[in-house]
């Protein structure tokens, strides 16, 4: 699959990593638009949210539930702002699901 966080994933691209476990990965953004931005991502292709079944929702809750563990551990106890940016429309550019995680100043 032509995929480059699948490839990321996989280490056939190289990545600023944060966190892996079975389930997810979480690496530093290439273009940072904070002090601290990185991305969160379920090892599994899931395009994005439009692209979400019956069945991912727990899935989902644990993607959530290690946003927060991983940002104290990036620095970011003080708070953070996620976003997830979905579809054509939503201004998504690369199509695998990832939460984007920034801080490290007021914003
Ligand atoms: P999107 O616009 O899809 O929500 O965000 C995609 C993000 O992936 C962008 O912020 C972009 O900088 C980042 N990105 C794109 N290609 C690469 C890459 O090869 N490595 C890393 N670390 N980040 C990437
Ligand atoms: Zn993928």
């Amino acid at each position: 699959m032509d995929c480059i966080f699948c490839k990321i994933v996989a280490g056939d691209i190289p990545s600023k990593k944060v966190h892996e476990d079975d389930e997810f990965f979480a690496f530093h953004d290439i273009r940072p638009a904070a002090p601290v931005h990185f991305m969160v991502i379920p090892k599994r292709h899931v395009a994005s949210l439009l692209h979400v079944q019956p069945g991912d929702e727990a899935m989902l809750g644990r993607l959530m539930a290690l946003v927060p563990v991983l940002a104290r551990q990036e620095g970011l106890g003080g708070g953070f702002k996620t976003a997830i940016n979905t579809g054509r429309d939503g201004g998504q550019e690369v199509d695998h699901l990832h939460v984007h995680v920034l801080g490290g100043r007021r914003t």
